[in-house]
């Protein structure tokens, strides 16, 4: 049953494509949602393991309106829920939140709506479950389903455990009929996945874990030194599109936010330092397109559902590569193509272990279990820093990563598409290792490179390292060359680089290689772009928008204006009156009736009536 092979339905309930389409628009299911679905149909539980922006949502939204019940979401985030509840509202489906954002009065409209059958499905906190209001609303209402939405809060293993998630089993077990419980989320560790199973309490669940691959995102890894003008240069060629700005820290985001606004960037920020009324104005101006780019910290982002993200730039280094798969799919879950960048400098890994090593503990874990999670998290940290430095696929790294198997290269990253030449560093690779020996493996990359380099600072001359035989061996090669070659060396294990504050260069466990005459190490270095970085991102980005024609674009920024002025009138994101990914496609169809219209991808009937004449009207040129 978990085989990730194309998935026959032989379901007899063919309505959930007309539900889909009704209420979603969309005509076809994407990988996982249909197999889901219909377990959930057939009265099964169901696990679904799915990256950001795959579609999870849809696989309890379609099996809720088919259902005779009421579904209960339970969801970790006000503005996850609040963001649901509009869009499902837009799509003509009955449906409330249910959180601490609410009067008390609100809250009691609410129930008193429920209890009249008004909602077909209802978002609550998990902390709301066993209050007396909402335990006296279940009594007597029929719960078909009830979805946990980022399941993994579940798990005290991951970053973002959620007491209130204990309650959920308990809840589900009160209920005087048991309904159907689903599951999902991204975070695909066994750890977490076998938390979720066991505490959710899941029954016989159907499980499915769909690809980690998004295929229409572009990786890319840059190493810069003047970040700030390669993020100002970058954010101007990505003019008038969304994107988001990851720091590591909330002064470099005052600073690059600072930055682009003195350059006449309508950028906004976002980070815990701030009081709540700024950061929520900020996340509204961002999602409704009033500000484009956001600069913020990684409290940025859980539950965002803009769809319209064309990119998200790292202007450092995450700590694990679960932080920046996360981060990074926060780009193009409208499924047209967007960039993921990430700006790499040495210095992100010195920030980001003073980070990881004075991260308060959790008060609930003993002494050894904290120790071994800073372990865990500075292993995570050496892995990020790899994907940085690699010079193979990204992709593949990523997919490899996450357990996938990969097949070929992938030909939509920075690495795949720069051209790299391979060069012979045995016996560079010789001599270094002879300086580490002769300086008896006691000093930093500094010090080694400027022995091998013939060095005439006083750290070298106070301590006689002058008189050493390996002294100004290697003066024919740049120092910026032989980090890259000690960075290679280091990767294959022949050298290794303690993880103290003052990080000294030891003899790595497979140095006995050099040892053999036959043995020799390569490293590929850069020969030249295959295609200039401001080509490579405007022609790729949007290869969709840019095979529109000069005419067809006339439309799509006609679409445009109307959509945001829906959106102001309603109060509502842009994107959730329609996405890029559907101006797009009115763009390309050029639909002139209702039936022609409701072909487009993402328009169902209610939006159909809401606002297809609207559309039309530009596209027949009225
Ligand atoms: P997740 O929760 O997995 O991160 P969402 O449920 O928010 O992802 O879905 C991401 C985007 O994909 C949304 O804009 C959603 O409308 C869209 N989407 C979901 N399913 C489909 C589908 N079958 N066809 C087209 N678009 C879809
Ligand atoms: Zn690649």
């Amino acid at each position: 049953m978990n085989s990730n092979q194309s998935y026959q339905s032989n379901h007899p309930l063919a309505d959930k494509y007309v539900t889909l389409k009704k209420h979603f628009g969309y005509e076809d299911f994407r990988e996982g949602q249909e197999e889901l679905i219909d377990c959930i149909l057939d009265g099964r539980d169901v696990l679904g393991i799915m990256p950001t922006g795959a579609g999870k949502s849809i696989c309890y939204q379609v099996p809720a309106l088919m259902l005779d019940g009421i579904t209960v979401v339970i969801s970790p985030l006000i503005s996850l829920m609040k963001d649901q509840v509009t869009s499902l509202n837009q799509s003509g489906v009955h449906a409330a939140y249910i959180n601490s954002s609410l009067t008390e009065n609100q809250i009691n409209k609410a129930f008193d709506n429920a209890e009249n059958g008004v909602y077909k499905i209802i978002y609550i906190a998990p902390e709301r479950l066993d209050t007396p209001r909402f335990l006296h609303f279940v009594e007597n209402a029929d719960i078909s389903l009830v979805a946990v939405d980022e399941a993994h809060c579940v798990s005290q293993w991951g970053q973002d455990f959620r007491p209130g998630y204990l309650s959920i089993a308990p809840f589900v077990e009160k209920l005087q009929k048991r309904p159907v419980l689903c599951a999902f989320t991204a975070t695909a560790t066994k750890e977490v996945k076998e938390d979720i199973l066991c505490i959710l309490g899941l029954c016989d669940p159907y499980t499915r874990i769909t690809g980690f691959d998004r295929k229409n995102l572009y990786f890319a890894v840059k190493h810069v030194k003047d970040k700030r003008t390669e993020t100002l240069r970058y954010v101007r060629e990505h003019e008038g599109q969304c994107g988001i700005i990851y720091c590591a820290t909330r002064g470099s985001v005052e600073e690059v936010y600072e930055m682009l606004c003195s350059e006449g960037i309508a950028a906004a920020r976002y980070h815990a330092g701030m009081g709540s009324t700024e950061r929520t104005q900020n996340q509204e101006d961002f999602i409704y397109d009033i500000k484009t780019v956001m600069v913020a910290t990684n409290a940025f982002g859980m539950g965002i559902d803009k769809s319209n993200v064309r990119y998200v730039l790292h202007y450092n280094m995450p700590q694990s590569m679960e932080n920046y798969y996360q981060e990074a799919g926060r780009a193009g879950r409208d499924g047209e193509n967007a960039e993921c960048m990430l700006f790499y400098a040495p210095k992100d890994v010195v920030t980001n272990k003073f980070l990881i090593e004075n991260k308060e503990s959790k008060k609930e874990l003993t002494d050894e279990e904290t120790a071994s999670i800073r372990e865990r998290d500075i292993k995570r940290l050496r892995d990020m820093t790899y994907y940085c430095t690699t010079k193979d696929c990204l992709r593949n790294y990523i997919l490899r990563y996450f357990g996938e198997k990969v097949h070929g290269e992938c030909g939509n990253c920075s690495n795949c598409l720069t051209e790299y030449e391979q060069h012979d560093i045995t016996e560079i690779a010789r001599k270094i290792v002879n300086a580490v020996y002769e300086l008896h493996q006691r000093f930093g990359i500094n010090i080694v490179i400027g022995v091998l380099r013939g060095s005439r600072a006083a750290r070298i001359l106070e301590n006689h390292f002058d008189e050493l035989k390996t002294y100004g061996s290697l003066t024919q090669y740049a120092e910026s060359t032989l980090r890259q070659v000690i960075d290679t060396l280091i990767w294959e294990n022949i050298l290794y680089q303690t993880e103290d504050d003052y990080p000294v260069l030891r003899i790595g466990s497979d140095y006995t290689r050099l040892k053999d005459e036959e043995t020799h190490i390569y490293m590929k270095s850069e020969i030249r772009h295959a295609k200039e970085n401001t080509e490579k991102s405007s022609g790729k980005q949007l290869v969709r928008r840019g095979e529109l024609s000069t005419e067809q674009h006339q439309y799509f920024e006609k679409l445009r204006v109307l959509r945001t002025e829906i959106a102001r009138k309603e109060h509502v994101p842009p994107y959730i009156v329609f996405s890029d990914k559907t101006l797009i496609d009115m763009c390309i169809r050029m639909p002139q009736t209702k039936e022609e219209m409701l072909k487009v991808n993402g328009v169902g009937d209610n939006k159909l009536q809401r606002y297809g004449a609207d559309f039309l009207k530009i596209l027949r040129g009225e």
